[in-house]
């Protein structure tokens, strides 16, 4: 393989199995994985323990804003493979996967302020390419020149069983309607918000994966780098 290295962006809708394809591909081919979901979870899970979102779920902007440049997250490479999300040297892998997240960060995460910190963090995580970032907009906002942009569907149905299956594997004591719901809010909030809306970018390559194995997505994508490192060339 040559040493040229590309930025990959994978964006779409809650649930769609962007994390797992992102993941798997970016250790096959040597790039560093970024979950920028679990950024926005970390924020979401502060400001959670520290009464800056209420019990009603509003959220006190000004102590959001304030507690910013306060937040230090990163990513632990794990013995297994996997990496955990950090917060101030804090591993919250578990937490910031909660049903009590996954409900509020879509707001945290249409607030412009919380948007700009982290834009500016993912950009520097990708500053010598060679990464593989998923997300919602990565391939229009913090990276619109990713040398491959994929944009992932699924029927809300068929995303929604698959995290309840995986959090119920988790021992997550969850019922399959109020992952649905979560799921179609979140989807709501993050492809109406006005700050950097889920849209797929006009240069992206779509993949609906309702009826593909992980092993099929993986070959497609696979099979989408090597075309996107020949280009690039
Ligand atoms: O990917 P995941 O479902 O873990 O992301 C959690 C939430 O973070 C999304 O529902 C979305 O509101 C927000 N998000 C975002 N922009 C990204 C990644 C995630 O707004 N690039």
């Amino acid at each position: 393989m040559s040493d040229k290295k590309i930025i990959i962006a994978i964006d779409g809708y809650s649930s769609s199995g962007k994390s797992t394809m992102a993941r798997r591909l970016a250790a096959e081919i040597g790039y560093r994985y970024i979950d920028s979901g679990a950024m926005y979870r970390a924020v979401t899970l502060y400001a959670l323990e520290n009464g800056i979102i209420a019990s009603d779920g509003s959220i006190n902007r000004p102590a959001l804003q304030k507690a910013l440049p306060k937040l230090h997250i990163d990513f632990m490479p794990m013995t297994d493979g996997s990496q955990h999300t950090m917060l101030n040297g804090r591993d919250v892998e578990t937490e910031i996967r909660q049903l009590r997240v996954s409900d509020n960060v879509s707001p945290v995460a249409a607030i412009k302020e919380v948007r700009t910190a982290l834009t500016d963090l993912q950009r520097r995580l990708g500053r010598d390419k060679g990464i593989v970032m998923d997300g919602r907009d990565i391939g229009t906002t913090v990276f619109p020149d990713a040398e491959l942009k994929v944009f992932v569907n699924a029927s809300a149905e068929m995303r929604a069983r698959r995290r309840f299956l995986e959090m119920n594997d988790k021992g997550d004591d969850v019922n399959y309607e109020e992952v649905l719901a979560n799921v179609v809010r979140r989807d709501h909030i993050d492809e109406t918000r006005e700050e950097s809306p889920l849209r797929r970018a006009a240069d992206a390559v779509d993949l609906d994966n309702s009826s593909m194995s992980i092993d099929e997505q993986n070959r497609w994508l696979e099979d989408q780098f090597h075309k996107a490192l020949t280009r690039a060339k």
